[in-house]
């Protein structure tokens, strides 16, 4: 029987130690000397998951008259590969849960200093289920993208915070659909 990997040693190729590189985490840098790991490299392709914000699952409840559908479509499209937070379900109604089903309901345990800090340009905090979403990207690499209307996202979230080999996904459910060539 093929077990499945949880972590492997590698040998760094620039400081030719050898170090362990865990599954779970995104972070695949030498301990020793910041040499950065390609993680698919190690460990293959993963099933990628995207990060659906509240507001996706409140308009494709409600029927939104402008948004409603393109948040429906993500899922009925989507299916397999959206995921949510904890943090996220808690801001919903009990008829918004039933309505929509995600693959896995990530809970975040802390939030570290890096995302705590984060606000936007007004000095206004981010929400919960907003740093959740951002800590749990951040935490497990098989997170491809976040979806959801809040613009802002995007633009407190650096680059840096989130490693990833292709482009991380920021966008709304019709950007979403665009990607996934459903519109
Ligand atoms: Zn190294």
């Amino acid at each position: 029987m093929k077990r499945k990997r949880r972590s492997m040693k590698v040998t760094c190729p620039s400081c030719k130690r050898r170090i362990k590189i865990r599954k779970k985490e995104r972070n695949t840098k030498c301990n020793y000397c910041d040499h950065e790991f390609q993680y698919s490299k190690c460990f293959g392709k993963i099933d990628e998951r995207y990060l659906v914000d509240t507001n996706i699952v409140i308009y494709a409840a409600n029927n939104d008259h402008f948004l409603g559908e393109h948040c429906k479509q993500v899922f009925n499209n989507g299916a397999g590969a959206l995921v949510t937070t904890d943090a996220v379900m808690n801001e919903l109604s009990l008829r918004q849960r039933d309505h929509m089903h995600f693959t896995k309901i990530y809970s975040v345990k802390g939030i570290s200093p890096e995302v705590a800090e984060l606000h936007y340009d007004t000095q206004e905090d981010l929400s919960l289920a907003d740093k959740s979403l951002i800590q749990c990207a951040i935490d497990h690499p098989e997170i491809a993208g976040i979806i959801t209307y809040d613009k802002d996202i995007s633009n407190v979230v650096p680059a840096r915070l989130i490693k990833s080999e292709k482009k991380f996904f920021i966008g709304n459910a019709e950007q979403f659909l665009k990607k996934i060539n459903r519109l």
